[in-house]
């Protein structure tokens, strides 16, 4: 065997695909994550609205290399590079000597400078983020079940989700049907159908990512479950007690952030430019500028397509993205011309509102409603891993259909702000 040795840090999208398209190479591979799970992130929001359990969308990356013996799985969290040792190193003061590096670290929720909301408005990243969201819906109807004061109650009664992109949309589409279909006869002091749910956009339409028909159409539907729509003022404030927009204060104990991004630290790693969203600005064969050696890719990586438009942060461009560097590196261990530039292809774009119905922006094609919906179900159901979480979840989702019963609706984890019980 080659002692090539590839480091890839960060367990995602891109990070698999990258190990994927290695198989065979004869190369050593050492993968590492900081946390020891793969995370299928485009269905989070199902667990934080107790469709589905953590166990359904998140994999031990350990287990999916068990028969890759050239594959090395380190949990481990990366803090720094030294491009000229060609060294990574860990928190945990370990010191990884590589050939190849690849930096997949992908990027997490940003509150434009106010990170003092974080507390009180949880971003949509990992799974602790989803049990907490999760864990503070189901609070607020039990509080609000025992609460004397109207006032009070009603701000238990209150959702408020910030930013109307796909994940904003999807935990509205979701909560509101949960309190409007789901839970109305358990409760016996509080009609859960009087529950608000406020979604809550600084720009001028939900979902602008869509075409202006879709999002008109996705506005509408969530309208219909009940779901007030806010565009046009941004979030000032953010505390216990509520959301203020503009100068308007919402009364609402229960906040979710779903707007902003930020990525990882790896242009500050490698000590080269980054954009705004601290995106590293990467070469047109996604390696970082100056650095031969290293390539940076997925939702930590700033790539400008033909178009002048930048790739998209989504889980088919960091896949692309993986794809094509495998190639690369399998080009330059055998000897051979490296591919042509990378090249984004875009599937297209897809949301959900609620149970039954979706967007799909196909570019020419453009889907919504039910049929858009199932074909949203069958292609996330594709690309999830395994027999076991294909079956639970398309089981899971068959049985919210009909039933309009969330199994996944259990508290667990205590709650350490005003809430505690
Ligand atoms: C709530 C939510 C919903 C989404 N919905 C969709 C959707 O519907 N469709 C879609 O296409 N995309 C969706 N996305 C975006 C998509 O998930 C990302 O574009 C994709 O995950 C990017 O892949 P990546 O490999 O770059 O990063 P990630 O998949 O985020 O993986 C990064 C990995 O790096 C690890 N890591 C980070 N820092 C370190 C470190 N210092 N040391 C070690 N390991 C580290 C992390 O633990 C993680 O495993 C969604 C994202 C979120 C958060």
């Amino acid at each position: 065997m080659s002692e090539h040795h590839v480091v890839v840090v960060g367990g995602g999208f891109g990070g698999l695909q990258l190990v994927n398209g290695l198989k065979g190479a004869g190369v050593r591979i050492t993968l590492i994550d900081r946390r020891n799970h793969h995370l299928f992130q485009p269905l989070l929001y199902q667990v934080a609205t107790t469709i589905l359990s953590t166990s359904e969308i998140a994999w031990p990356i350990r287990h999916l290399y068990a028969d890759r013996p050239e594959v090395t799985v380190l949990l481990g969290e990366v803090n720094g590079v030294d491009p000229q040792a060609k060294s990574v190193s860990l928190r945990s003061g370990m010191v990884l000597n590589y050939d190849t590096l690849v930096l997949a670290t992908g990027a997490t929720h940003a509150y434009f400078g106010h990170d003092e909301w974080e507390p009180v408005a949880p971003g949509l990243k990992t799974l602790e983020d989803a049990t907490t969201i999760r864990r503070r819906v189901l609070l607020a109807f039990e509080r609000a079940e025992v609460e004397s004061d109207p006032a009070v109650r009603d701000a238990y009664l209150t959702f408020s989700i910030v930013g109307a992109g796909p994940t904003g949309v999807e935990l509205a589409g979701i909560i509101a049907e949960l309190a409007h279909f789901t839970l109305p006869k358990e409760f016996r002091n509080i009609d859960t159908r009087k529950t608000r749910v406020v979604l809550i956009e600084a720009g001028a339409r939900v979902l602008p990512a869509f075409a202006e028909e879709l999002s008109a159409y996705a506005r509408a539907a969530l309208e219909k479950l009940g779901v007030e729509v806010l565009t046009g003022t941004p979030v000032t404030q953010c505390t216990v007690d509520g959301v203020t927009v503009g100068e308007t204060f919402i009364p609402s104990r229960t906040i979710v952030w779903a707007a902003g991004v930020q990525a990882s630290h790896a242009a500050r790693w490698l000590g080269v430019p980054a954009d705004r969203a601290g995106r590293t600005i990467v070469e047109k064969d996604l390696t970082a500028p100056g650095l031969p050696d290293v390539f940076v890719i997925g939702d930590t990586a700033s790539v400008t397509q033909e178009n002048g438009k930048p790739v998209p942060g989504i889980a088919p461009a960091a896949k692309q993205q993986g794809a094509y560097v495998a190639k690369v590196i399998r080009a330059r261990i055998s000897g051979k011309p490296a591919p042509a530039p990378f090249k984004y292809f875009h599937q297209g774009s897809l949301a959900t509102i609620g149970k039954s119905a979706a967007i799909i922006d196909f570019g020419r094609i453009k889907l919504k409603g039910w049929i858009a919906w199932w074909i949203w179900g069958l292609a996330h159901i594709y690309f999830l891993i395994g027999t076991r979480s294909r079956f639970t979840v398309a089981w899971n989702w068959l049985w919210i259909y009909l039933s309009g019963q969330h199994s996944a609706r259990l508290i667990t984890q205590r709650e350490t702000m005003r809430d505690d019980g």
